[in-house]
């Protein structure tokens, strides 16, 4: 077997395999599609966004290991969009094709306290932090942390999910209540009186060459992001930190692909939330604002290729189109009165059903400035949604 480690840049007419086959997989295929390449799609799920443009779907769970190694023996890279894929199965496949981001970048992105730890380890703010594996673990760490704070399960939450806000100890029992009964890991962090979230994509390639898109300013709404505005209306001072704290997580994680960022903006600190090894949703408007969207540089760095111009060419404001929104179903009276905002993009991810809670698409604005293109986007949700 030759050593795939040792091989050159993947070119067009390659077969990239992607794991996880929703909407960012999707328009990662749209940019691979368009630049030559073969795509290869594992998700479980029937006509998944990603699939509807793949040249093959093998549709399994996650957890099937044969599945898994279909993909790695079909492709000639693998990267992915959901990165909780089982990490022993990703190393079993890393024995045939190379898989970007690595195992062991997975390995730390997939566990809060071990994405904390890395941080710390390399310089990089957080809020504080205890491990919590018990009611005990939990007192004990209430006591040293203090309220308010936030419990929140160690591994898959999203979104929101897996957490609990304990305002007051005597909330402690209660918030171990609630989400013990469905895992066992956890973290407890305090809660950051923020003045802003914001976000950075970074990408990195094996060559070690480093591409951070500009900063995100991030709103969201009951957990779930609803507005993204570049360039961020901070300092360039913070903004300048917020990308150095993601270039020196990319580095120092060793990362080939993407890594996206989540921070908060705390005065003048700048203090991780956490981190996503793949396209993220606050990088969206990558599309219509730069030279390259976060999905082509994701490619061109998995496939080994130079990086592309990650700069804004226009201020931009993204908003996500929700299920439970009015309009974003299958009956769209709302599309030609949001188009004909000025500088407004419309993305459908083909989802079938919309469900509250669910990512069905987005709208992206350009400006003259960061408030144009938020107050488009907003009008422009208004209207493809019937909301005032
Ligand atoms: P997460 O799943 O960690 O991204 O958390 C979802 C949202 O909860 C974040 O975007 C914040 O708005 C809020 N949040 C999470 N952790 C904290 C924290 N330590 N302090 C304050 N707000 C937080």
């Amino acid at each position: 077997m030759t050593d795939h480690r040792l091989a050159g840049p993947i070119l067009p007419g390659a077969t990239i395999g992607m794991v996880g086959g929703g909407q960012l997989g999707r328009m990662f295929a749209l940019e691979a599609r368009r630049m030559g390449y073969r795509l290869v799609v594992l998700d479980p799920g029937k006509d998944t966004p990603a699939a509807q443009f793949c040249d093959h779907h093998i549709r399994a769970p996650f957890e099937d290991v044969d599945a898994c190694l279909e993909l790695a023996r079909r492709s000639d890279v693998v990267t992915l969009e959901w990165e909780n894929a089982d990490v022993s199965t990703l190393r079993r496949m890393a024995e045939h094709v190379q898989i970007h981001p690595s195992p062991d970048v997975l390995e730390v992105a997939q566990h809060r306290v071990r994405e904390k730890d890395a941080a710390r380890r390399l310089g990089v703010m957080t809020a504080e932090y205890r491990a919590v594996r018990s009611r005990g673990d939990l007192r004990a760490a209430l006591d040293e942390i203090g309220a308010p704070a936030i419990l929140k399960t160690a591994r898959m939450g999203y979104d929101g999910k897996g957490q609990a806000v304990i305002r007051d100890p005597a909330e402690a029992d209660g918030a171990w209540d609630a989400l013990s009964a469905g895992a066992d890991d956890f973290i407890l962090e305090a809660r950051v009186p923020f003045r802003m979230e914001v976000s950075v994509v970074c990408a990195r390639n094996a060559a070690g060459q480093v591409a951070t898109f500009p900063v995100a300013e991030n709103e969201h709404r009951r957990g779930i992001l609803h507005l993204s505005v570049v360039p961020a209306r901070v300092d360039a001072a913070v903004a300048a930190r917020a990308e150095q704290v993601a270039r020196t997580l990319a580095e120092g994680l060793g990362v080939v692909g993407l890594l996206a960022v989540e921070m908060f903006v705390d005065g003048g600190r700048i203090l991780m939330n956490e981190i996503a090894p793949r396209p993220h949703n606050s990088g969206h408007y990558t599309w219509e604002a730069c030279p390259v969207s976060q999905f082509e540089q994701q490619l061109r760095a998995v496939c080994g290729l130079p990086l592309g111009d990650a700069g804004l060419l226009r201020p931009a404001a993204m908003v996500n189109l929700m299920g439970e929104d009015a309009g974003t179903g299958l009956g769209r009276a709302g599309v030609a009165d949001a188009l004909a905002v000025p500088g407004t993009a419309l993305h459908l991810y083909g989802k079938a059903e919309a469900r509250p809670g669910r990512k069905m698409g987005h709208l992206t604005c350009l400006g003259d400035t960061a408030d144009e293109a938020a107050d488009r986007a907003l009008a422009a949700w208004e209207r493809m949604t019937g909301t005032e």
